[in-house]
């Protein structure tokens, strides 16, 4: 008997489908790296600040495009936000990106802070409103109402890079998935040169996002937001302020790990460097890590996505 023809009794031939799925795996390895960036939060006290200049040590390597550290809506972070931003200016080769809320500020203080940013080199602001607090009527006069009034403000300033917020899921104040997107494009058009988006985990909820963008003219670079999850209990809590979903698999990836916390972060290393290829898939290039002031699990995404200190082909890695 032929071998050819025993061989195709033996063994069952490959679907065309998986061996497009493997071509396109292949392609995927050989592009080069995406580019990353990655968001702090000011650390409240000596202890946490040590941590965190260890973990930037540990990430700066990766050469990110900018590194943004956040601010607590209503100002309350409004030195130690600064204070970080201004230190990895100046101690750090990174490029970094401060959060400004415009929520309960007077106009005369956004001003004041954007001035002092650009004085000090700060080139990058992350523009955002800020959650609203309970029982507030928004009632400042001289304030800025919503965020693409704040881009606005800023522009009069300086000429500054903005990063603003969007939704794939829709914000939860929004009053419809259509206004939401209405104003992601108010903002685009008041400046911002880029969006970042919220935490997702339905890679198809954020392409379908995109698509919508497109349609309503937004041609602007929209990043998508990855947090890497390693407690479920706790993501539902803030997933659910966010008006974020939990995806059933996800629950059932971390499900009974957690008394194992290494498996865990390799569970979780795994979902959004899964998540990541798949949007890379789709020509995404620039993911946004929600580092939450941890290094290893960003660390490792970003060695899986073929991101090295010394940039090496991936290709050589599977060849
Ligand atoms: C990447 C990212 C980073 C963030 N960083 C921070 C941070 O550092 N500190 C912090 O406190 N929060 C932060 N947030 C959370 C953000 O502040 C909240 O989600 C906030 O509730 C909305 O901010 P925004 O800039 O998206 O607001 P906006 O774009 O102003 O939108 C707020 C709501 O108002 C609606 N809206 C906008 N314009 C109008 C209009 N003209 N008329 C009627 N409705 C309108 C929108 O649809 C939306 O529902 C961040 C969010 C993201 C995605």
């Amino acid at each position: 008997m032929p071998q050819e023809l025993l061989l195709s009794l033996v063994f069952e031939p490959i679907p065309a489908s998986t061996l497009a799925q493997l071509a396109n795996l292949r392609e995927l390895y050989a592009k080069r790296a995406p580019k990353v960036s990655f968001e702090f939060f000011p650390p409240k006290s000596d202890d946490a600040e040590k941590k965190l200049w260890e973990v930037i040590a540990t990430l700066a390597p990766l050469k990110p495009r900018f590194v943004s550290v956040t601010y607590g809506a209503g100002g309350t972070t409004r030195e130690r936000t600064h204070a970080t931003v201004v230190r990895i200016r100046k101690e750090t080769p990174l490029t970094p990106a401060a959060h400004l809320t415009c929520v309960q500020a007077t106009k005369e203080e956004i001003r004041e802070i954007a001035e002092t940013y650009w004085a000090e080199g700060i080139r990058h602001i992350v523009a955002l409103r800020g959650d609203v607090p309970q029982g507030d009527t928004r009632s400042i006069g001289n304030g800025y109402r919503y965020a693409n009034e704040l881009v606005a403000g800023l522009k009069e300033v300086a000429d500054f890079d903005i990063s603003v917020a969007a939704y794939p899921e829709t914000h939860p104040e929004a009053i419809s998935a259509e206004s939401d997107l209405d104003a992601l494009k108010a903002k685009l058009d008041a400046g911002a040169n880029r969006a970042i988006t919220q935490f997702f985990f339905d890679v198809e909820v954020y392409l379908r996002f995109l698509d919508r963008a497109r349609v309503a003219g937004i041609t602007t670079e929209i990043v998508p937001g990855i947090l890497p999850v390693t407690n479920v209990a706790q993501l539902r809590k803030f997933a659910a302020m966010c008006g974020t979903n939990v995806p059933e698999w996800l629950s059932h990836l971390l499900d009974g790990l957690d008394e194992k916390p290494e498996l865990r972060t390799l569970i979780a290393a795994m979902i959004a460097a899964e998540q990541c290829r798949m949007l890379m898939l789709s020509g995404i290039d620039h993911f946004h890590f929600y580092t939450l002031n941890r290094a290893e699990l960003t660390q490792a995404i970003c060695h899986i996505l073929g991101i090295r200190e010394a940039v090496s082909s991936p290709t050589s890695a599977i060849a």
